[in-house]
């Protein structure tokens, strides 16, 4: 795509601080990183998602080849991961290693998800559901609660 910088970093018309490029891919530091050694790794071909990647296995082989390499190199096996589909409209991939200062919700106010938005939502957006999901569907059309998502330890013991 013409006027996309990511196909221009591809290109090669804007540099960029490389961290691996093959002849399908390329990963490089975020230039507003999270964290020290942000890296999105992009396939080189325009995609405007990561889903619409033809070659996503490929492309799944390489993120996890510069993560296990992060993991050595950092000394640390944390390496997050995150497909966000913002910022630039050209698939990538950001690689966050030693995430430990990053506040991931921090980046605006929660909404209250509703007992009767979540059931909907459900409906619409349930592919294949298991039991337990079923369940929590059945057990929050039953309640009423006023925080978005209850913790993981108020979900322990919820399911018989
Ligand atoms: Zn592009």
């Amino acid at each position: 795509m013409k006027n996309c910088i990511f196909c221009k970093i591809a290109r090669g018309e804007i540099p960029c601080w490389k961290i691996y490029e093959d002849e399908k891919f390329l990963a490089f530091l975020d230039i507003n990183p999270f964290v020290e050694g942000h890296t999105l790794v992009i396939p080189k071909k325009h995609y405007r998602w990561v889903w619409e990647v033809t070659e996503l296995g490929e492309y799944f082989e390489v993120v996890r080849k510069i993560a296990n390499h992060f993991q050595k190199v950092m000394t640390d096996e944390f390496v997050a991961s995150l497909i966000w589909g913002l910022d630039v409209p050209h698939a990538h991939i950001h690689l966050l290693p030693k995430p430990y200062d990053l506040k991931l919700f921090a980046l605006g106010e929660r909404r209250k998800l509703t007992p009767e938005k979540a059931s909907e939502l459900v409906s619409k957006l349930r592919l294949n559901a298991s039991p337990h999901m079923i369940h929590f569907h059945l057990w929050l059309k039953g309640k009423k609660f006023g925080r978005l998502l209850p913790s993981i330890n108020n979900l322990k013991g919820m399911f018989p």
